[in-house]
C-alpha cells in the first residue's frame, strides 16, 4: 500500500516547486501528470500527439488517457515509499479513479494551494518567459483558469467532506511555504 498526497490548486500556484522539495525531502515519488505529458509531447508518442493541441489551448487532455497513464505510473517501484500527485485528479472521473484503487493507493491527505489570480496570471507569464511552455501565454491561461474554476475546485469539496483538507497559503517565500508543509505532514506522519 502507497498512499497518496494530492497537491491542489490553479495553474502557477507553485505545486510543482513545491512539491519537488517535499519529495525529495520526505522520500516520496513526485508525479505530475503535466511533466508525464510534455515528455509524450517530446518524445511524439501517439498520446504526446493528442495531448500536444489540447495542453497548447489550455483544455484538459481526457480523462480516460490521463488516468490510463498515471494508474500505470504508480505500479513503479518508485511509489512504494509514498506519493505526491502534482496535477492529478483535475476532474471528478478523475478523482473517483483514485477511489477506485484506494485498497492500494489511499489518498491520505490533500493540500490546497491558495493564491488570488492576478498574482498568478503574473507568475505564469514571467514564467512563459524561461519555461519555453507553449501553453504559458495568456489566451491559454485564461482557458486553464475556467477549467480550474469549472472542473477542478469542486473536488476541494469532494475531499473536504473526507476531511482530507489542509488550506496552504502559497503566496510569499517559496522556503516558508515549503515549512509550513513540512510541518503539518510531521504531524501527520
Ligand atoms: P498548470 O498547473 O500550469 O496548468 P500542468 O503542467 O499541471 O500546468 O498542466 C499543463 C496541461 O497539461 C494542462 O493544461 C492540461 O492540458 C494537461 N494536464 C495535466 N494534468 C492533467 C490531468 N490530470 N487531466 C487532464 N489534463 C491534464
Amino acid at each position: 500500500m502507497s498512499e497518496l498526497l494530492i497537491f491542489l490548486g490553479p495553474p502557477g500556484a507553485g505545486k510543482g516547486t513545491q512539491a519537488i522539495k517535499i519529495a525529495s525531502k520526505f522520500g516520496f515519488a513526485h508525479i505530475s501528470t503535466g511533466d508525464m505529458l510534455r515528455e509524450h509531447i517530446s518524445n511524439e508518442t501517439s498520446l504526446g500527439k493528442v495531448a500536444k493541441s489540447v495542453m497548447d489551448k489550455g483544455n484538459l487532455v481526457s480523462d480516460e488517457l490521463v488516468i490510463e497513464m498515471l494508474v500505470e505510473r504508480l505500479r513503479n517501484d518508485d511509489c512504494k515509499n509514498g506519493v505526491i500527485l502534482d496535477g492529478f485528479p483535475r476532474t471528478l472521473p478523475q478523482a473517483e479513479s483514485l477511489e477506485n484503487i484506494k485498497n492500494e493507493f489511499p489518498v491520505s491527505k490533500v493540500f490546497v494551494f491558495e493564491v488570488d489570480e492576478d498574482e498568478l496570471v503574473q507568475r505564469i507569464l514571467l514564467r512563459g518567459q524561461t519555461s519555453g511552455r507553449t501553453d504559458d501565454t495568456e489566451g491559454s491561461i485564461k482557458v486553464r483558469f475556467e477549467i480550474y474554476m469549472q472542473d477542478t475546485e469542486p473536488l476541494i469539496n469532494f475531499y473536504h467532506r473526507q476531511e482530507k483538507v489542509t488550506k496552504i497559503n502559497a503566496v510569499g517565500d517559496v522556503d516558508e511555504i515549503y515549512q509550513n508543509i513540512a510541518e503539518d505532514l510531521n504531524k501527520y506522519l
